[in-house]
């Protein structure tokens, strides 16, 4: 329903949140806040960018943004909100690099904590037997690489997007394609410090307060805000031999995924994506690429088919070089891609996990990157990823010009399953990622409505067909579609809920739990 006042206020049937933000909420800030004492600062005004995310959907506008200087600053924060007690209706919204997709970083007329100002402490990188970088919660990634990297070492895990916080990333999984031999980034951090929404500052651990580390972990900021984390590390190569190859056969593409990230000595990255209807994209996705064999992949044609890529990458030192290429060999030798779409590139590996970096500069220059993206991202079990991909590639979704789809198996016996992230019941499960952008003005299929429309036909057809699946990135919009998606794990959930937020003070954006008012 709608408030007819002017404001634009359009509220949720289950949740009381807006749609579309008031155009000021100014007159309701606490004086209390304003009084605060503090080593960074809030500001009450052109805090309208805290109201945006990468998503350029949802809009909330928060009353404060809070600049936080220190963990006392954030703890002091939290703890004032909490002994306002429930009527006070504040909220509190950790915002890391604002790449959420739904207002999760928001806080409808609360405050938002820039974590990017929490510099303290800076990072440390320890080096011995078991190697690992302290950073601070609200740090990028891409910045975690480069000081890394002064070490010769390297996080594990990764994202495909390097610009995004080590909060934000800990706060849903990290998923990428080093996650079936790493797991996610949540299973490669060994300890945190958070703030509860108690304003209680807990260092936890799988050996100490483990249960609030694990709930923390993929816990959609429910739990405490990330104020530091510990990162495991492993040496880093100079180089990255960067691997696509094409099928026209979806079982023989995913099996061949299969076979990859089940093989000892394998790549490092594994990925691939779905091409529909998409000759242009052909020469655009290799063109950075060196074909094997140039003649024979100049007469390559899609004929307008569905075409899978596999995309693959391996580590080397320069030094080991013609041991890295005997090894490649051998791994495409098992594989049955097209022989003649054998594309291969050498870059370094700052290059390589920074890609997309390449591809925001591009789109940013066209003003193309701040559109709307409605993004589904699903995890899917092995067993049903065949049906899954008949009936949507090509039959609900008929071409992809809109942005890429993602398409990978991960090995899950290799995940933690201790933490708050939820997952298909199955070993090997497939992440599916429709990255799509809009043109907001446009009623085509390249427009808001239409992409968001597609986007529901694939949900309805996974829960119609009983796919098993899970979303990724989840969002809904009441608490009984949450339950469902937690399944046996929403009881822990609530739990820890109550332990640790018990006023849900944390993470209004993500619609899980409200405020009693
Ligand atoms: P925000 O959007 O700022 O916050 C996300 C959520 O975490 C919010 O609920 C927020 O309140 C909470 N939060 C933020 N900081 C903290 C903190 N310090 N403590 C507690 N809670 C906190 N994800 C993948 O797994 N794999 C990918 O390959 C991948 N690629 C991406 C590429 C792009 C271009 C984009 C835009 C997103 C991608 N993502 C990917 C999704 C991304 O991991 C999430 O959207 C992530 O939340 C973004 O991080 P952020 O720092 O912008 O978080």
């Amino acid at each position: 329903s709608c408030i007819p006042d002017g404001t634009n206020l359009c509220f949720n049937n289950s949740f009381d949140t807006p749609t579309i933000s008031p155009r000021s909420a100014s007159s309701s800030i606490p004086l209390s806040l304003k009084t605060q004492t503090l080593d960074g600062y809030f500001s009450f005004e052109n805090i309208e960018y805290a109201a945006k995310d990468f998503g350029n959907i949802y809009h909330y506008l928060p009353i404060a943004v809070l600049h936080p200087k220190s963990v006392s600053d954030i703890s002091s924060t939290i703890k004032h909100i909490f002994d306002m007690g429930s009527p006070a209706k504040l909220t509190v919204a950790a915002r890391g690099h604002g790449h959420s997709l739904q207002g999760q970083a928001q806080a409808y007329q609360g405050v938002v904590i820039n974590m990017e100002s929490l510099k303290r402490p800076s990072m440390y990188v320890g080096t011995g037997e078991l190697p690992y970088v302290d950073v601070s919660g609200g740090e990028l990634w891409i910045n975690i690489l480069h000081e890394t990297l002064k070490y010769g070492l390297s996080p594990k895990s990764w994202t495909d997007y390097l610009h995004l916080t080590v909060g934000g990333t800990l706060s849903n999984a990290g998923i990428s394609g080093q996650s079936f031999r790493h797991g996610p980034q949540i299973n490669n951090v060994y300890q945190l410090e958070v703030v509860t929404g108690r304003g209680e500052v807990l260092t936890c651990s799988e050996k100490q307060n483990a249960d609030l580390f694990y709930g923390v972990l993929g816990g959609l900021g429910q739990f405490g805000i990330i104020t530091r984390a510990r990162i495991s590390l492993r040496p880093a190569e100079k180089m990255v031999k960067w691997i696509r190859v094409l099928y026209s056969e979806f079982a023989t593409f995913s099996n061949d995924q299969e076979h990859l990230i089940s093989s000892e000595n394998s790549f490092d990255y594994i990925e691939g994506f779905v091409i529909i209807n998409r000759t242009g994209l052909l020469n655009n996705w290799r063109s950075s690429f060196n074909p094997k064999d140039p003649i024979q992949a100049s007469q390559f044609s899609s004929d307008g088919k569905i075409l899978y890529c596999l995309e693959m990458a391996k580590y080397f030192n320069p030094e080991d070089t013609d041991i890295i290429n005997q090894n490649i060999e051998k791994l495409l030798s098992e594989l049955n891609y097209i022989s003649s779409t054998l594309f291969l590139s050498e870059v370094s590996y700052v290059e390589f996990l920074d890609r997309v970096h390449l591809s925001e500069i591009k789109l940013r220059s066209k003003g193309l990157w701040e559109v709307p993206h409605p993004w589904l991202n699903l995890l899917i079990p092995k067993s049903r990823i065949l049906y899954f991909a008949q009936e949507v590639f090509g039959k609900i979704v008929k071409e992809n010009s809109n942005g890429p789809i993602l398409i990978y198996p991960v090995n899950k016996a290799r995940w933690n399953n201790r933490t708050s992230m939820v997952t298909p019941e199955e070993d090997i499960i497939y992440l599916v990622a429709f990255l799509s952008s809009a043109l907001p003005s446009s009623t085509g299929t390249d427009g808001l409505q239409h992409i968001i429309t597609q986007n529901q036909h694939i949900l309805d057809f996974c829960a119609k067909a009983q796919l098993g699946v899970k979303q990724y990135l989840p969002h809904y919009s009441n608490q009984d579609e949450w339950q469902a998606h937690f399944g046996p794990q929403w009881d822990t959930f609530v739990q820890r809920k109550s332990a640790y937020d018990p006023l849900a003070i944390l993470a209004p954006g993500q619609r899980i739990f409200q405020k009693a008012i």
